[in-house]
C-alpha cells in the first residue's frame, strides 16, 4: 500500500529500530514509546485490521509474538508485558495497518494505564 506508513517502514522508506523479523513478520521500536521498550508487531502482509486479516496471515502474525516477547523480556527486564491492538478509528486505531502493541510494565508509574 503506497500510502501505508508501516510498508513504507517494510520497504525501508522511513527508518525503524528493528526488534524482530522473519519472512512475515516484522517488529520495532513505537516511534512514541508509552514506556521503555514499547514495540509494534506487522504482518509484511499488509491487512487494515482483524476485520481483514486473514488466517494465514493472523496465523503468522502471533506465531512471532512469544519469541519477540521473550526478546523484550530480556533486553528490558519489565516486570510485566500488556499486549493491545485497535481496530477502527473508534477503538484509537490511527494506523491502518493491523499491529500489535508490545508493552513492557516496569512498576506502577511507569505511566501506562
Ligand atoms: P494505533 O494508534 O494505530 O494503535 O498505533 C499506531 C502506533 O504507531 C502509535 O503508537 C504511533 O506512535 C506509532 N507510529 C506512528 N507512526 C510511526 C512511525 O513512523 N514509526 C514508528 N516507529 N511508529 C510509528
Ligand atoms: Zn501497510
Amino acid at each position: 500500500m503506497s500510502d501505508c506508513i508501516f510498508c513504507k517502514i517494510l520497504d525501508g522508506d522511513i527508518p525503524s529500530a528493528k526488534v524482530y523479523e522473519d519472512d512475515d513478520v516484522y517488529a520495532f521500536l513505537d516511534i512514541s514509546q508509552v514506556t521503555e521498550g514499547h514495540t509494534l508487531v506487522i504482518p509484511k502482509n499488509h491487512c487494515e485490521n482483524v476485520y481483514d486479516l486473514d488466517d494465514d496471515t493472523a496465523a503468522k502474525l502471533f506465531k512471532a509474538v512469544p519469541t519477540i516477547a521473550r526478546g523484550i523480556k530480556a533486553a528490558f527486564k519489565p516486570e510485566g508485558l500488556n499486549m493491545l491492538n485497535n481496530n477502527g478509528s473508534f477503538a484509537d486505531q490511527s494506523v491502518f495497518h493491523i499491529h500489535l502493541h508490545l508493552i513492557p510494565r516496569y512498576d506502577e508509574s511507569d505511566g501506562f494505564k
